[in-house]
């Protein structure tokens, strides 16, 4: 079968290759792909500039949807010609700290499909019955190519921090992370303020269909001014930062109103200047928010199957895997939002 495989540590080092289908152990459980999406960490991946440890050669793909092919022998929850979803986390150790109180995100053994574990970006992948999701009845295999996603923003925005009724929330970052965002705070009863730059046009447009509140172009508009209208001089209640911008977070520390709550989701690559005695000054609850785990999930196929969430707007393109250079490069010069590889015949 062919795959899109990160062949060696380095800058590049990506293509398409020939391999063999993978088999299931005992307890797992063997996916025929229908949907893979490409992530902000695939781009990653491929300058070899990522924190989350990558062994290649590895098949990429972490974000994905499909049915089952086959199931190993102690398998029984699952059967063939379920439509599914995995998690991410193929291997944790399952004794420390953070596994044994289920917050296996952060478990530092923690091995990932599409990094270190074969991943989707091919036509069949193997992953442990326990990571296994069913889908919702309702939910189409394009949409639930993005549970991985949501899950991660359900992890950093209900988990984690909290939205109250009347919250206004400030989202810096239009991207496919953003824009989950957006929806899952405005659930929560948020009054949403999207932020984004002249290059995210489309992006804000987007956010407003999808149910922002106020959209802001931080070049055109006084993002601070309006924030404050909002608000009657306070500042935002919350803000997420979504989009990995140095100028983003300290935008965000300065939007966040006192005893706000500050929350860093997007990942920024590389230390960073920011004015930290604000959060002292302002008695800011400042989180950051990495990956998710089985809780994020299930909550993620509710709030999907239940229509509070849309992840098919987020589409912007479905390329099979054979022209995933244009994928990415559509990925990184932000001309699409979520693009699809889909496996070849
Ligand atoms: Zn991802
Ligand atoms: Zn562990």
């Amino acid at each position: 079968m062919k795959a899109l495989m990160k062949l060696k540590k380095g800058e590049g080092n990506v293509e398409i290759e020939n391999i063999p289908e993978p088999f299931p152990g005992s307890e797992e459980v063997k996916i025929e792909v229908k949907a893979a999406g490409i992530c902000g960490s695939d781009i990653h991946i491929y300058h070899d500039d990522i924190k989350i440890p990558v062994k290649p050669p590895v098949v990429m793909g972490h974000e994905f949807s499909g049915i089952v092919t086959e199931v190993g022998k102690n398998v029984t929850e699952i059967k063939v010609g379920d439509a599914v979803t995995s998690e991410t986390a193929a291997s944790v150790c399952g004794v420390c700290r953070y596994c044994r109180t289920g917050n296996y995100n952060l478990c530092p053994h923690r091995l990932v499909i599409g990094y270190w574990i074969n991943g989707a970006f091919t036509r069949y992948c193997v992953v442990p019955k326990e990571r296994i999701h069913k889908l919702p009845k309702n939910v189409d295999f394009i949409s639930a190519a993005m549970y991985e996603p949501l899950s991660c923003c359900v992890h950093g925005v209900i988990e984690l921090t909290g939205v109250t009724v009347g919250d206004v929330v400030v989202i810096t970052g239009p991207g496919a992370i953003g824009l989950l965002t957006l929806q899952i705070a405005k659930a929560e009863g948020g009054r949403i303020v999207m932020c984004g730059t002249f290059q995210d046009q489309k992006r804000l447009k987007l956010a407003q269909e999808l149910g922002a509140d106020v959209i802001v172009d931080i070049q055109k508009e006084n993002a601070s001014e309006i924030i404050s209208d909002l608000t009657g001089g306070y500042g935002a209640d919350v803000v997420f930062e979504c989009s990995g911008a140095p100028k983003a977070a300290n935008f965000g520390l300065d939007a966040v109103r006192k005893q706000g709550k500050y929350t860093q989701i997007g990942l920024l690559g590389r230390p960073i200047e920011v004015d930290f005695e604000k959060i002292a000054y302002k008695e800011i609850k400042l989180t950051g928010s990495f990956s998710q785990k089985w809780t994020d999930w299930e909550l993620a196929l509710k709030l999907l199957s239940q229509g509070k969430i849309k992840t098919k707007p987020l589409v912007s393109d479905i390329l099979p895997i054979t022209r995933w250079k244009e994928g990415f490069k559509k990925h990184e010069e932000k001309t699409g939002i979520k693009i699809i590889l889909t496996p070849i015949e």
